[in-house]
């Protein structure tokens, strides 16, 4: 009989697995890597074999489906064949974190790989950050500096040992090195380059790691406020690495499933309720925490006094993640521990939270990169998302493949990430099959937009603009597996239909079109960018009319008043919160991007609806100006943290139940059963309970995002499919 098994199953300990099985039986007959798929003969016992194999599956290796097909052929022994060269399609494995059989080996003194940073085996260590192109072999990774000693040959190829056909594996003999830098970049001789990087870390110092897919900045958490004040953030959160399940404890309250998605063996950063370290995220409620997942790493926690470090991209804001031994010195930390291994593809930790069982990604990379959705639609379209939390993505063969986190694409060096990554994607999945199309966001100013142009040029392929919102609730669409339903579309700013900035939206949407049903009222954005880097401008733009100042002194105020004129319009829900949070003093003063939003998002968590606000509704267009002077009349000034949480709770229900309504009743008109969720503000819990209610009320059905991103990041998947299901008709 042969079989054919699709899924995870190449360079995943697949092969060894299948001989060990069958050879255990007295199986006779062979085991292939095809390039997409696994092919199997054995000569009897198939359900048995089929039984065990799937009791002894790698951890990260996962079945899709199995072809049987009947096969006369007699063999005289159970071999693995050699694979085919060329084939491309096959599923690329992500970077997964060190498994518990190489850890052992790692703290073992009697092993040869005893702490040795770059321990790995068949089923775990760095994949897809190593891989230049397919069919995975050592050759085609950046290990192939590094030639097996012949005890690493010896590994590779005994079908018994965990190590074979490990593309990636070396030992202390013929692997990277670590070496330790200061900030001179001279080299500083030591016995244990990492125990020394550790003694420093523990004295306060500030380091930079060369990691799996880049580089870590890093101190322990007593020295954050020097850290932020050396990396000018002043308030951005930083995620912190523990040394185990118990130290996350002591900083957070984990649920079980939050406990379990932390020990996975992808190892993301999971955004948890904090309990203590408050410098770690100012102002918000929440902490992003990982564990140890490369071999350096538990190694470093070996030696370290401390229980967590600050472990953050070292990067420039908005700007790629440092990859060259080089550049990186221009960060002017104290000490540096690189190795000697090339990143060629760069990778970011992925961002997670966990909302009743749903995955949001706030980013989507490491150890989920790349993987596979699928879609209804057969052509190849490439994607390439939109400005911030840029991620670009493929379709090929009824699925879609997504690039790494990519970043923002203002910057020269996130273009070029972006073009590079897209153009990998190319390689690994679209074999020889043409491109039919580029879709991209109709923002003229997006830089994306040259990338999208320039592929299409080189391919003579059309590029298809789609509107931001739409993207945003196609991607839901792909996500859930449905083509159709009304949802609700909340973000920062994305460029409408209608030329104005849209992002408080109720939109019918299917793949081959949507309506606006409804929309929050605009707001003029006075300054444009500026109003989104000075929420004050925002908040006075709501109360000018009725004289209402705001920080603004005389001189300001003028200013301000001529720029209504040409000010943009915006209707996001993202801006509005962004004056609430102005308003109410939670935060005057912007210094990342979606930080008066975020801060908000505490005080939403406790507050009670005790002011009592009537929402005007007007030709589907939900009147927010008039909220906050109902709430103004009613507030008296100094503001307690409990009246600023009622006040917040009061005018956000306010507006989320009428946005709700308004897609209630679009639904209920045209029999549709689903609301969905997406933009960058569903990520804000409070903001989603409030739609659930109010959507199960209706007894209708909420659709949140579990594997695309709800922000930017997920505007890709939905690009691919519009244009996608556009190519196909
Ligand atoms: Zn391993
Ligand atoms: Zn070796």
């Amino acid at each position: 009989m042969i079989l054919i098994f699709k899924g995870v199953v190449q360079g995943v300990g697949f092969r060894p697995t299948i001989y060990r099985v069958a050879t255990r039986l007295g199986l006779k007959g062979y085991v292939l890597n095809t390039g997409s798929e696994v092919e199997v003969v054995v000569d009897r016992d198939v359900d048995r074999f089929i039984d065990e194999l799937k009791k002894e599956l790698p951890c990260i290796a996962h079945i899709t489906e199995i072809i049987k097909e009947p096969d006369k052929r007699t063999f005289s022994d159970f071999r693995i064949l050699h694979s085919k060269k060329g084939e491309k399609k096959s599923q690329i494995p992500p970077d997964i974190a060190t498994c518990d059989d190489c850890r052992a080996e790692l703290f073992d003194p009697g092993n040869r790989r005893y702490l040795f940073p770059f321990t790995n085996c068949t089923v775990c260590g760095a994949r897809f950050s190593l891989i230049t192109d397919v069919p995975y072999d050592r050759e085609r990774t950046s290990m192939i500096q590094f030639p097996l000693c012949a005890d690493c040959s010896r590994e590779y190829k005994d079908p018994q040992n965990r190590r074979y056909h490990a593309q990636t594996i070396s030992c202390p003999r013929c692997g990277p090195t670590y070496r330790l830098y200061d900030c001179d970049k001279k080299e500083m001789k030591s016995r244990d380059p990492i125990q020394e990087f550790a003694r420093h870390l523990d004295q306060g110092k500030i380091g930079v790691i060369k990691s799996w897919g880049g580089m870590h900045l890093c101190c322990i958490l007593g020295e954050v406020s020097r850290f932020r004040e050396w990396y000018k953030r002043p308030q951005k959160a930083f995620a912190v690495m523990v040394r185990d399940i118990k130290t996350a404890e002591t900083l957070s309250d984990l649920t079980d499933e939050e406990r379990s998605l932390l020990l996975s063996e992808k190892r993301p950063i999971v955004l948890v309720k904090k309990k203590t370290a408050e410098l770690v995220s100012p102002g918000l409620d929440t902490i992003g925490i990982y564990l140890p997942y490369t071999g350096l790493h538990h190694v470093l926690f070996s030696f370290l006094s401390a229980d967590a470090l600050v472990m953050t991209s070292a990067n420039i804001p908005g700007e790629p993640m440092l990859l060259g031994n080089d550049e990186v010195f221009s960060l002017h930390a104290d000490y540096y521990l690189l190795h000697n291994r090339d990143i060629p593809n760069r990778i970011d930790d992925t961002v997670v939270r966990l909302w009743q069982g749903n995955c949001f990604f706030l980013r989507k990379s490491r150890g989920f990169i790349p993987d596979a959705l699928p879609v209804p639609y057969d052509v190849s379209v490439l994607s390439v998302g939109a400005g911030e939390n840029i991620c670009g993505a493929l379709s090929a063969d009824r699925k879609i493949f997504c690039t790494q986190y990519i970043g923002n694409s203002k910057y020269y060096g996130t273009v070029e990430f972006l073009e590079h990554s897209l153009r990998h994607l190319m390689r690994l999945f679209l074999k020889d099959e043409r491109l039919h199309a580029v879709a991209m966001d109709r923002h003229p100013r997006y830089e994306s937009r040259g990338v999208a142009q320039k592929i299409a040029d080189e391919c003579r392929i059309p590029v298809v603009e789609v509107q931001h919102h739409w993207a945003h609730a196609a991607s839901l669409l792909v996500d859930r597996h449905v083509d159709h339903s009304v949802v609700l579309a909340l973000d920062g700013l994305g460029y409408g239909e209608d030329g104005n900035f849209w992002g408080g939206e109720v939109l019918g949407a299917s793949f081959e079109t949507f309506d606006r049903v409804g929309h929050l009222e605009y707001l003029p954005l006075l300054g444009g960018d500026q109003a989104t880097r000075d929420p004050r401008r925002l908040v006075y733009a709501l109360f000018r009319t009725t004289g209402n100042e705001i920080c603004f002194n005389d001189d300001e105020v003028e200013i301000l008043e001529k720029l209504v004129k040409t000010a943009p319009l915006s209707s996001s829900l993202g801006r509005y919160l962004d004056a609430l949070a102005c308003y109410l003093g939670i935060c005057t003063t912007r210094t990342y991007s979606g930080e008066p939003a975020m801060k908000l998002e505490r005080y939403l968590a406790v507050g009670s609806p005790r002011y009592s606000l009537q929402a005007s509704v007007k030709q589907k267009i939900v009147g927010v100006h008039d909220l906050f002077e109902q709430l103004d009349e009613q507030l008296q000034r100094p503001l307690s943290e409990t009246v600023k949480a009622d006040a917040a709770v009061s005018l956000v229900k306010t507006l989320m139940d009428a946005l709700t309504d308004l897609a209630v009743e679009h639904a209920e008109r045209s029999g549709i059963g689903t609301i969905g969720l997406t933009g960058g503000c569903s990520y804000n819990i409070p903001i989603t309970e409030m739609v659930q209610r109010r959507v199960m009320k209706a007894g209708l059905r909420l659709l949140v995002h579990r594997n695309v991103p709800n922000g930017d990041g997920g505007i890709a998947v939905g690009q691919n499919a519009i244009a996608g299901t556009r190519c196909s008709v």
